[in-house]
């Protein structure tokens, strides 16, 4: 059985549960640790049977739970390259150092290495093949990489998270165009236009059943298209109204960003998806990450209804909205 559970959707966090036979996965992890678990349960999953935690990009509201979730479950990561980069750099903002602290730490540095015998502790591998460059960060490197895909966490080996932020009990690579899998579960992430180091979407398939991913992206461009064909379900973001975006609150700057190429997708571009592009395979269509600010369900809704209504081949859609505040019922095939 496949079952794709939406616990959160929006700006303020977003975090997805796939599960598909004996695998389970969490598809970004935008909220507390404490907020994901406790979702989880209202969901009827057990957060302790999740395999691996996988990220679309490192904004915040996909991040946020991240270290913590993947330390109190011991689970593996899998970003991009550039992502886990560009989310290390967010956790460890550079501090400001005068010439002579500068040296005094370099010189520490090169006097610990001295010290130290050769080992590839802390190093990362280049991500060549995404599905063997497990690569263990900070742990030791005794541990074959391809081990136990949910190792036990081990106090002796994780840093506090005051120490080192960005510990993780372990992390994956993949390539946007290449798939890859987790157990039971084949993924296919591709490249999506937004501003971040390396965003991705995802179609997700098992046991016959394929289930597409797209938030967070300006516009649907041809390979976006391409990819949210022959779904069983697909969920697309629908982020805001325009007159709502521009006569709202925010300041010119940040309305520029949202509505840009790289920002996010409206009621109306997702609506034209569906009216012309979409195949209208889906069983179910599912509008996410629509903003508290410049959106109403409503509006979303009707805008995307519109669209479906146009085509009469496509009535046999289910249109469901994924909330910010509380998980979507699960749905299963
Ligand atoms: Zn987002
Ligand atoms: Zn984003």
């Amino acid at each position: 059985m496949v079952r794709f559970t939406v616990l959160a959707s929006g700006s303020k966090g977003n975090c997805t549960v796939l599960s598909c036979g004996r695998t389970r996965i969490l598809v970004d992890a935008g909220l507390s640790c404490r907020e994901l678990f406790r979702r989880m349960k209202l969901a009827g999953e057990e957060p302790a049977t999740l395999n691996a935690i996988v990220i679309t990009h490192e904004h915040q509201d996909h991040v946020n739970g991240l270290a913590v979730t993947a330390r109190k479950l011991g689970i593996p990561v899998y970003f991009t390259e550039a992502t886990h980069r560009a989310w290390m750099r967010w956790l460890s903002p550079r501090r400001q150092m005068t010439y002579a602290q500068w040296l005094e730490m370099v010189r520490k540095q090169a006097a610990e290495r001295q010290a130290e015998p050769e080992s590839p502790v802390g190093e990362i591998d280049s991500p060549d093949d995404p599905g063997e460059t497990a690569v263990e960060n900070s742990v030791p490197s005794a541990m074959p990489a391809s081990a136990d895909p949910a190792p036990e966490p081990s106090s002796d080996q994780a840093p506090s998270l005051k120490d080192d932020p960005t510990w993780l009990p372990a992390i994956e690579y993949f390539s946007a165009g290449q798939p890859f899998s987790i157990g039971d579960i084949c993924i296919s992430p591709f490249t999506i236009p937004h501003d971040a180091a390396d965003p991705v979407g995802f179609v997700f398939s098992s046991e016959g059943v394929r289930l597409g991913f797209a938030t967070d992206l300006g516009y649907i461009p041809p390979n976006v298209r391409e990819q949210l064909r022959d779904l069983d379900l697909l969920l697309l973001e629908s982020n805001h109204d325009l007159e709502m975006l521009r006569d709202g609150p925010y300041p010119w700057s940040v309305k520029q960003r949202v509505l840009s190429r790289v920002g996010h997708l409206s009621n109306d571009a997702a609506s034209q998806f569906l009216a012309a592009d979409y195949d209208g395979q889906a069983a179910y269509v599912i509008l996410g990450h629509l903003s508290e600010n410049n959106n109403l369900p409503e509006l979303a809704r009707v805008s995307a209804e519109r669209a479906l209504l146009g085509r009469a081949s496509l009535l046999a859609n289910r249109l469901l909205l994924a909330a910010q505040h509380e998980p979507l019922s699960a749905i299963s095939f």
